[in-house]
């Protein structure tokens, strides 16, 4: 059998076992002991770049040499995620059981183009989905199925959105994600920002307001916002979209995971008249990047906007291939580790990991709040927004400090015009221990 280092001109041969046990040795170790790093990688731009090969080798190497260069070459310039103390952005989380299940679709390799590429992928995404709505209790009468990122998932809603009502005008607040107005751009369509109330919340007047106009293709109502996760009054915007039979599409990409605990349902309100929903199983529901799901009740509008089926491709008398619903054709079995994760931690095991970290962030929004120096924001979920009583340079110089000692790791916002800082929980393996600690290392000690 010809060996990786053979020459060139060879097509070397792997032992997947042996290469295999030695790469999940390499996660295991990595995972439990992911404390020590610095949780911001803390190279220079550049640093990583120059410390690899300007060229790929002409002959194949060993895999083992490429486990050995993730320890000298890649760690160092690894922001850790999965790091205890990683409370930036929104946090985010793998999960044993879903890594193990990425390393079985990256096996299997499925590109589910059509159902007969591969019924199981087709089918497992369409059993998880349901899975999904019912872990979240959206109720009766959604579709779903699986985008790479919100980003997309919104996309495709607005492309449907437009297709539907042939119109092109996007309604969206100041602080709706980002990847809403550059969706509109990529299409060609226009952005309509609007106003919030004191609460970050869109403006029903401002809303309304648009719609008047007549040609508002969709409006996007965000539960749970990035900066603040603050929620949109949905159950109103989606009464005036009703009455003007403009798309509803509500962004749920981080807040939609809590709906798996009856008691957060509240900010549910309103999704039931929704044309559209997002939820990111990969930031809060244990399953690594990427994984989004976008669900509707109208899958003929998506399968109206989206279906295109070349000569190659077609088949008679078999259900419509997820495909037919977004942009990609070639889709990655991306349901398998949302399985995998859903089955492992089961309905009470999400329910308590999500029910861990909004308790871990209102013990520190309770800290925040009983100490003068310092004023609480907002508090929604697993995100506290806090700042230090001073001015934002001396809070953005709190976020350097912090971030570069490698203890901890947070972002910044602005709310109201005020720098603000942002410490968001959702790692599994976050403990009241770290977040304590997050509190010492924001005050010096
Ligand atoms: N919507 C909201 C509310 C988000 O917070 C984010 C990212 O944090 C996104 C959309 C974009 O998500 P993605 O990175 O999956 O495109």
């Amino acid at each position: 059998m010809p060996q990786p280092d053979d020459g060139p001109g060879v097509i070397p041969t792997f032992d997947l076992r042996r290469d295999g046990y030695a790469t999940v040795d390499w996660a295991a170790n990595y995972l439990e002991n992911a404390r020590k790093y610095p949780v911001m990688a803390q190279v220079k731009p550049g640093d990583i770049a120059a410390s690899l090969p300007e060229r790929m080798p002409e002959t194949g190497e060993p895999f083992s040499t490429v486990l050995a260069d993730m320890d000298r070459v890649i760690l160092p310039g690894i922001t850790h995620w999965q790091h205890p103390r990683f409370f930036s952005y929104f946090a985010t989380t793998s999960s044993e059981p879903a890594i193990l299940a990425e390393l079985l679709a990256a096996t299997l390799n499925q590109v589910a183009l059509v159902w007969r590429a591969s019924p199981a992928s087709t089918e497992l995404e369409q059993v998880t989905m349901s899975w999904l709505a019912d872990l979240l209790g959206l109720g009766e009468g959604w579709h779903g199925h699986i985008e790479d990122t919100a980003s997309t998932s919104t996309l495709a809603a607005l492309v449907t959105a437009r297709h539907r009502t042939g119109h092109s005008a996007v309604v969206f607040s100041e602080h709706a994600h980002s990847s809403v107005e550059k969706d509109v751009r990529i299409l060609g369509m226009e952005a309509r920002k609007v106003a919030t109330d004191p609460e970050f919340r869109m403006l029903t007047s401002a809303v309304a307001e648009q719609l008047e106009r007549g040609d508002v293709a969709a409006v996007v109502s965000t539960a749970g916002t990035t900066s603040a996760a603050s929620f949109d009054p949905t159950p109103e915007i989606g009464e005036l979209c009703r009455a003007r039979g403009v798309w509803l599409h509500v962004d749920a990409a981080y807040a939609g995971s809590a709906w798996a605990c009856p008691e957060f349902r509240g900010s549910q309100a309103g999704v039931e008249l929704a044309d559209s929903l997002v939820v990111n199983p990969h930031k809060w529901l244990l399953v690594p990047s990427d994984c989004s799901a976008l669900f509707t009740r109208h899958p003929g509008a998506f399968r109206e906007a989206f279906t295109i089926v070349p000569e190659y491709l077609r088949t008679d008398d078999e259900p419509p291939s997820l495909a037919d619903y977004g942009p990609a054709l070639g889709r990655r079995f991306r349901s398998l580790k949302l399985w995998a994760a859903m089955r492992c931690f089961g309905r009470g095991g999400i329910q308590e990991f999500i029910r861990r970290g909004v308790r871990l962030a209102h013990d520190f929004a309770g800290w925040v709040e009983a100490d003068p120096r310092w004023e609480l924001v907002h508090v929604s979920l697993s995100l506290v927004c806090f700042r230090f009583n001073g001015t934002d340079e001396e809070n953005l110089a709190i976020v350097e400090r912090v971030n570069r000692s490698g203890d901890i790791f947070i972002t910044h916002t602005r709310l109201a015009d005020r720098i603000v800082l942002r410490l968001a929980i959702g790692y599994l393996h976050t403990t009241a221990e770290d977040v304590a600690f997050a509190w010492s290392t924001l005050n010096g000690r």
